[in-house]
């Protein structure tokens, strides 16, 4: 017997169900896996000449750069994908974990060693203010407790309906969800510079942590529990295996495939359509693009009744980055892999980011030079970096096709050659920058932001547009820019939920 096709035409019983993949970032490499063994033919259809997003890669002048995510933190959520598939992770990557974490240096050149080491940890925060050890247990535990239900109960539930919201509502209530990662850590800590060190993680899924929940220091405990590791090759050996991984379920990604519209029929998504006018059917589509743009741009606006033209615009969205790129021709050996630099003031920077949106004169810096664990990443004897600064989005700051973006480059290297990297003006042998008008036309990313969304209160769980549309049935969203958001756990967490909201590909043949 045949199968009736969301298109209306028969499709063999036979033939599994397809699912068309927009984007090949982590999410939609992960819903592509999970979804091939649910039994679906998956397309992936990525607009770039290569895999993996932000998680690209490029090579030039024989030195290897990942484009953007470094730190793997949560690989059990990476390991899932090869074990669904018969496969062990360790066959085609190796991750290192990393000791320590990273550093983080204060602009006097104060510096402090953040690794997993409990006692470690626990000498470093008394010898910068014996007073607050007992403090900092405390906010150890309070980082564990919004773990417990941030991670282990929300990231992999879909918030589907309000009642999901409502369900959840007395923990993030109890948990004080309603204050910021910032005044969580305040309540346990009272020296500065700790204040900083414990607050900052939210940066790093694009949150203001003056402005983030603090749910989100859970993050602190996540490292703690599964700890920080890398990827030897770089990132771009996780994509490479994932890649792989969709390849050996017999299913494809597809390079230089651009999707201009997601095609709709009787309120379900039937398709995509290309820049090129090809349109392919589906049973079922995954956006992994930008949530934002993918409602804006690829879905037409008669299908949308709550993500309209206006409640997008109006939506708050992560901060900008610069990233700089460069390659040295020598090493500084003294240099650790993960280093992060804080500029002289921190909330008054991060205000200037994220609600003045200006660029200012001070910045700080997260510093990765990957060579420090992985030296074939560079030509022998010299090191790669990037320098990552985050910056306002594209609703403010200043005109990037200008003479703004070489010279903020080289105010970074001025700093760093005046602090980590002497020298650094004559060692530079090659080098590329990536402003936010490179997020917004390279991947995408409505204002360039650089996570898209901002992780707020009131733009997360049911707040954020859902994993299953609740524009048209039969679409599902991925990645960043859905629950529960950035990061590369984010990411292969959302990817996770579709297991819950998509149906079993029998239901569909
Ligand atoms: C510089 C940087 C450093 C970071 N560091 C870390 C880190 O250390 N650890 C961590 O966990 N996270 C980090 N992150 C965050 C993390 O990289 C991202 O949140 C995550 O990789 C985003 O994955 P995604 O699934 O949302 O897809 P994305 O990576 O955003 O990919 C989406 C893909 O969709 C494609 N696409 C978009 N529109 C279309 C279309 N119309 N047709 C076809 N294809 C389309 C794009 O080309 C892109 O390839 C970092 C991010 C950046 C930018």
């Amino acid at each position: 017997m045949d199968g009736q096709t969301s298109q209306g035409t028969r499709r063999p019983r036979s033939t599994p169900p397809h699912a068309i993949v927009i984007g090949s970032g982590f999410g939609g490499l992960a819903a592509a896996v999970r979804l091939g063994a649910r039994g679906y033919k998956v397309t992936v259809l990525e607009r770039l000449d290569a895999p993996g997003g932000r998680a690209s890669v490029f090579r030039q002048d024989g030195f290897t750069f990942d484009a953007g995510p470094t730190i793997v933190t949560a690989p059990f959520l990476f390991e899932e994908l090869w074990t669904l598939c018969g496969r062990r992770m360790a066959d085609d990557v190796e991750l290192r974990e990393m000791n320590p974490y990273y550093r983080i240096r204060f602009h006097d050149g104060e510096v402090f060693t953040y690794s997993g080491d409990p006692e470690a940890m626990r000498a470093e925060v008394a010898r910068i203010s014996p007073d607050d050890v007992a403090g900092y247990e405390g906010f150890l535990k309070a980082s564990e407790e919004r773990f417990r239900i941030g991670f282990t109960e929300l990231a992999h539930a879909p918030f589907g309906s309000v009642m999901d919201m409502l369900k959840v509502a007395p923990d993030l209530l109890r948990l004080s969800g309603y204050r910021s990662v910032y005044d969580l850590v305040a309540k346990h800590l009272r020296n500065e510079r700790l204040r900083t060190i414990f607050s900052y993680h939210p940066l790093l899924v694009g949150g203001n942590p003056f402005a983030a929940s603090s749910i989100y220091a859970m993050i602190a405990y996540l490292e703690r529990h599964w700890g920080v590791h890398w990827a030897m090759g770089g990132t771009g050996s996780l994509v490479k295996g994932l890649v792989g991984l969709i390849e050996g379920q017999g299913n494809t990604v597809r390079c230089n495939a651009d999707v201009a519209r997601i095609l709709v029929k009787d309120g379900r998504a039937v398709g995509v359509r290309l820049a090129s006018g090809e349109e392919l059917a589906a049973d079922i589509v995954v956006s992994n693009a930008d949530s934002a743009w993918t409602y804006r741009h690829l879905l037409a606006p008669e299908e949308r009744h709550r993500w309209t033209d206006r409640k997008v615009e109006r939506s708050r969205y992560s901060m900008g980055l610069f990233v700089w790129y460069f390659g040295t021709n020598r090493r500084y050996d003294d240099v650790t892999h993960h280093t992060i630099m804080m500029g002289p003031r921190y909330r008054g920077l991060l205000d200037d980011i994220f609600n003045r949106k200006i660029l200012a004169d001070d910045f700080s810096i997260y510093l990765h030079r990957p060579t420090a664990t992985d030296p074939a990443l560079a030509p022998e004897g010299c090191d790669a970096f990037y320098a990552l600064v985050p910056v306002p989005n594209l609703d403010g700051g200043p005109d990037w096709t200008g003479p703004a973006t070489e010279q903020f480059r080289q105010r970074v290297q001025r700093h760093l050659s005046a602090t980590l990297l002497p020298g650094l003006e004559q060692s530079v042998v090659t080098s590329k920058v990536m402003t936010p008008l490179d997020f917004r036309d390279r991947y995408l990313s409505l204002k360039g932001a650089g996570f898209g969304l901002e992780p707020v209160l009131l733009q997360s769980a049911w707040f954020r547009p859902h994993n299953a549309s609740e524009e048209v049935k039969g679409l599902y969203l991925v990645g960043a820019g859905t629950h529960p958001g950035a990061g590369m756990p984010g990411v292969l967490s959302s990817a996770r939920v579709l297991d819950t909201v998509v149906p079993d590909a029998a239901a569909l043949a």
